[in-house]
């Protein structure tokens, strides 16, 4: 079932959704070679908790023992933070996370480079962000869920990324992961309707390579399988009658 928010519960999303984006900023001005994901994990949760009534989402969620997801280079999503795992010069970290607040959810990603990264890595998360853009920018009442998808995907292919296909945006509220699924391929004029009210987390996941998938023994992370790399950005958008309204940013 696909739920519509009401005006004011789009308005406590958009409050979790700042904190969201203020530990996404946090992350992006403190992230340096020699951290570990576990490191950028401890940060995350304090500047969450340090908001009266806000809670990390992912902490629990289908059993996920942290606040981020810490996805690190042919890493697509879902990375667990670890003391072991540390930040290379020249690597990417995707870095995933959920502010509960009031009842509502809101949930952001971004890819950081490490340090100095090569002009063809700066493309790829360049396309990526660009594809999510598209795809914000497709969120329109009238428009379908297909509409969507296939303004990610033209613009990542466009440019000769591959669209990761296992893994898909969500509709999200009063539970992390609502109807629609909100894949970031497809055919426009099919799906779901976009509706006032809605509140969808729209969010490609773009591979340098081939974008098949594996799951690694961990159950969790999941990798490229032909090792390439991997970006991965998203937003929380609420669909208004004054088009798209991201909710995950920072005030
Ligand atoms: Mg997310
Ligand atoms: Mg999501």
């Amino acid at each position: 079932m696909i739920t519509l928010k009401s005006q004011r519960e789009i308005e406590t999303m958009a409050q979790a959704g700042a904190i969201v984006g203020s530990v996404l900023d946090l992350l992006r001005r403190e992230v340096k070679a020699g951290m570990s994901t576990e490191d950028l994990d401890r940060i995350a949760e304090a500047f969450i908790r340090s908001h009266e009534g806000a809670t990390p989402s992912f902490k629990g969620l289908y059993g996920f023992p942290k606040t981020l997801c810490t996805s690190i280079n042919q890493e697509i999503v879902h990375g667990i933070p670890s003391k072991k795992r540390v930040l290379r010069e020249g690597s990417i970290v995707s870095v995933d996370v959920g502010v509960h607040l009031d009842g509502l959810h809101a949930d952001s990603a971004t890819t950081i480079g490490v340090g100095e990264i090569s002009p063809e890595t700066e493309r790829l998360l360049a396309v990526t962000q660009e594809s999510l853009v598209a795809g914000i920018a497709a969120a329109r009442i009238g428009n379908h869920v297909g509409d969507i998808g296939h303004a990610v995907q033209t613009v990542a292919e466009g440019a000769g990324f591959g669209v990761v296909r296992e893994l898909v945006g969500h509709g999200i509220g009063a539970r992390f992961h609502e109807e629609p699924q909100v894949p970031n391929y497809g055919t426009p004029k099919r799906g779901p309707r976009l509706l006032e009210g809605m509140t969808i987390a729209i969010e490609p996941m773009i591979t340098m390579g081939n974008p098949a998938t594996k799951t690694l023994a961990d159950k969790w992370t999941v990798v490229t399988a032909d090792g390439s790399l991997s970006a991965h950005f998203e937003h929380t958008v609420a669909i208004t009658a004054d088009g798209p309204r991201i909710l995950t940013k920072a005030h």
